[in-house]
């Protein structure tokens, strides 16, 4: 048995998924005629009260159309320093969109109104004009640490009274929002734009969401095109975002009772020193100083047990789709035997 827990993007499509990508209408969405991604594209729209969306092939694209819309070179983006738009992005902003980053420190990734006020530069010709905020939701790097709407609210209205723009990396909004049970349609108020995975805990093979207004997601297309992310029949992966939407989003409840009981058997091991109390589906922890990162990983692997490194004696393991509770369960019993 190989239990994969190096990241929620391993699942496979499952059956009746395979089955609905089988089925799916198409049509050429370069010509906007693909009917199933644009059933795509508007049922996650009006679930997240947003006008428009757009599908394209990775959360890295829609994160980077993002920044490139809501930005004009030389101005400043502000985000955490473990979001994945800094860190996992191959230097896009600066690439891309020709833009500088403003690092902040929040708790677990999750920034503050405050923290995020001290940064916004003043308007003067020495700095980059701060024109746009990143949020990550939930923060992978904070071991799947979640905003509230409440927390959100204040960051909205300082983005308001500012000027900057708000957009959302919503890799795995939904593991959020099962756990806020706040609802998806206040969000579109608040954001100017969302980005949403489907390839993580949703088990699609493929493929991101882009939300945003009308206007914004028409200059979206045009960013999309440029950077070679125009699909044809592009239907048959977005059939699978659709069926993950109606037959995989609650179950996500079920991948963070898994993590929990991971965090549970690690705090009982002799060599974790440190565990990220888990929020959702990702469990990171620290070994104490007699162990080291690439080893653990080594002997986890071949127990069958497949992990990420994660910096310097950290760990990651994620909990996903194809992670069933016996292999929980096989994980818990030979927690021990790795050391
Ligand atoms: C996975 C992920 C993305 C998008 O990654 P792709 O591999 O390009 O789809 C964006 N943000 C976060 C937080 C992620 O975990």
């Amino acid at each position: 048995m190989i239990i994969d827990l190096r990241s929620d993007t391993m699942t496979k499509p499952t059956t009746g998924m395979l089955e609905a990508m089988m089925q799916a209408k198409v049509g050429d969405d370069v010509y906007g005629e693909d009917e199933t991604v644009n059933a795509l594209e508007y049922k996650l729209a009006v679930l997240f009260g947003m006008e428009a969306g757009l599908f394209c092939p990775s959360g890295t694209m829609t994160n980077q159309i993002a920044v490139k819309c809501f930005t004009s070179p030389m101005d400043e983006v502000i985000l955490d320093q473990k979001s994945h738009v800094y860190r996992y992005e191959g230097g896009g902003v600066a690439y891309n969109s020709l833009s500088s980053v403003r690092l902040l420190q929040g708790d677990r990734g999750i920034l503050t109104p405050e923290l995020i006020e001290q940064n916004i530069n003043p308007d003067d010709i020495h700095y980059p004009k701060s024109s746009l905020v990143v949020l990550e939701n939930t923060v992978n790097r904070g071991g799947g640490s979640y905003y509230t709407l409440e927390q959100i609210e204040p960051i909205y209205h300082l983005c308001k009274l500012k000027n900057l723009k708000l957009h959302l990396d919503g890799a795995r909004i939904f593991n959020a929002l099962v756990e806020t049970k706040d609802d998806p349609k206040k969000y579109g108020h608040l954001f100017d734009g969302i980005s949403i995975c489907l390839s993580k805990g949703l088990g699609a093979p493929v493929g991101s969401v882009l939300l945003g207004s009308r206007e914004t997601i028409a200059k979206a297309r045009r960013v999309r095109k440029v950077l070679g992310g125009g699909m044809r029949q592009a239907g048959f992966l977005a059939a699978a975002g659709i069926y993950a939407l109606e037959h995989h989003v609650q179950r996500l409840k079920l991948d963070h009772l898994h993590a929990k009981a991971l965090e549970l058997a690690l705090s009982k091991t002799s060599y974790v020193k440190h565990i990220l109390p888990v929020k959702t589906n990702i469990v990171i922890f620290e070994l104490d100083e007699k162990h080291d990162e690439e080893s653990f990983v080594s002997r986890a692997g071949h127990l069958g047990v497949k992990c990420s490194s994660f910096g310097k004696r950290m760990i990651r393991f994620v909990t996903h789709l194809d992670i069933s509770a016996e292999m929980i369960e096989y994980t818990i019993e030979n927690l021990h035997k790795i050391h």
